[in-house]
């Protein structure tokens, strides 16, 4: 063949949401965690530490706390590892504009025009883990291969830490004993794995040798795919990377350095998270139109209300307008309050947007001017008037937190 060798990398995040929370908070560090999602009792990751006592995901507490009884439960925070991916991306785009965001935790990558700089393809597979551990902390795994399918295959391969490369000469012997099984992930999903283990498939190999014509008459078109797959040949494109198509949601939360039935103060808190959010969203230049509002009563029982509003914004007052309305709606200052949230999800890239009216654009403009003062003096030096009540709350020097988000500590 003399078509140019290409090199595809596969970048998966090592035990990702629990790494996240133990770089977080270094008293996790060494111990066995697990990571569950808000309100739920089911384990979404588990810590290597946790996964040597059998721990992992889709477990219930119970369940893994019967096999590791001081197993460490911390509540997920879907911001924090979406922020600590937008970083991770931040480092891969250094290597290659290739870069396609797979899944929260995954990217691939094309490094075929720029390896050259940084030595082999397998010295930028080395650099890039050095730099996610040096600048944020975590390890990888990366598989190394000429297209998406090897790059995929191998980086499950040695886990954690690992760094595996196939070479186009080598994919043969990769596949031969393969078992289908293996291939989830990778176009097959398992009830075509358990098809194929039927008609007496049992490896990649097996498949790679398996006719076209039996395979389209078990799995019609998709059946020509598979046997490429199976050749471990089955090659798309690595996109370009899409800053938007990263996030799904803008969100910040933040505990109340006391606890409190205070109206005026839980408003400007609102307000304050509201502008963060909007202030973040226009950094990623993303606009929503689903509100979520979370809150936390002292006695830890927390709320989560969502609305889907009929337009888009990104503007801070609109944002607080909206999650104000479902506070009063839905919630009461009968037991005080411990901690308050608002996220907008439902995001589209904001260029796509026509503005129809002058008046959207001046406030636009208005907008993109508050952001230029901001960044050049600090934020919030221009600022809404209630936001002088949370001043006087003394949140707006803890405010600089929540975009690094500090500990929960509790639960
Ligand atoms: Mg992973």
């Amino acid at each position: 063949m003399d078509e140019k060798e290409k090199y595809i990398l596969l970048i998966d995040m090592d035990a990702y949401f629990a790494s996240v929370e133990q770089i977080c908070n270094p008293s996790l560090k060494g111990k066995p965690v697990a990571v569950c999602g808000e309100g739920r009792t089911v384990i979404t990751t588990a810590s290597y530490e946790a996964r040597k006592f059998g721990v992992k995901t889709g477990l219930t507490i119970p369940e893994a706390k019967k096999l590791c009884p001081h197993l460490i439960i911390v509540k997920g925070d879907l911001e924090k590892y979406v922020d600590t991916s937008l970083n991770i991306h931040k480092i891969l785009l250094d290597f290659t504009d290739k870069v396609e965001v797979f899944s929260i935790d995954e990217c691939f990558m094309d490094i075929t025009d720029s390896y050259k700089l940084f030595g082999s393809p397998f010295d930028t597979g080395l650099m890039i883990k050095k730099r996610i551990k040096e600048e944020i902390g975590l390890s990888c795994s990366i598989g190394i291969g000429p297209n998406k399918t090897i790059a995929k295959l191998a980086a499950k391969l040695f886990k954690p830490d690992g760094l595996y490369e196939v070479k186009s000469s080598a994919i043969e012997g990769f596949m031969n004993f393969l078992p289908v099984e293996k291939l989830q992930g990778v176009g097959i999903g398992d009830k075509t794995a358990m098809k194929l283990k039927m008609l007496g498939i049992n490896t990649a190999g097996d498949l790679s040798r398996t006719s076209s014509m039996l395979l389209r008459a078990y799995f019609g078109i998709n059946g020509y795919i598979l046997k490429k797959i199976g050749q471990g040949l089955y090659d798309t494109p690595v996109k370009k990377y899409l800053y938007q198509d990263a996030i799904k949601s803008v969100g910040h939360s933040y505990t109340l350095p006391e606890d409190t039935k205070d109206e005026s103060v839980i408003k400007s808190y609102i307000l304050m998270l509201s502008e963060k959010v909007a202030r973040r969203m226009r950094k990623y230049n993303v606009k929503g139109r689903t509100i979520i509002f979370i809150i936390r009563y002292s006695d830890f029982k927390t709320y989560m209300k969502r609305k889907t509003i009929k337009y888009l914004t990104y503007d801070g007052n609109e944002i607080y307008l909206e999650a104000l309305k479902i506070f009063k709606e839905n919630f009461n200052l009968k037991n005080k309050i411990r901690m308050i949230g608002v996220t907008v999800s439902n995001l589209i890239i904001a260029d796509r947007e026509k503005f129809l009216f002058d008046f959207y654009e001046k406030k636009n403009k208005l907008i993109k001017v508050i952001d230029d003062i901001n960044d050049k003096f600090g934020e919030f030096t221009v600022r809404p008037a209630l936001l002088t009540i949370a001043e006087k709350f003394g949140i707006v020097k803890k405010c600089a937190l929540i975009g690094s988000r500090q500990i929960k500590k509790h639960n």
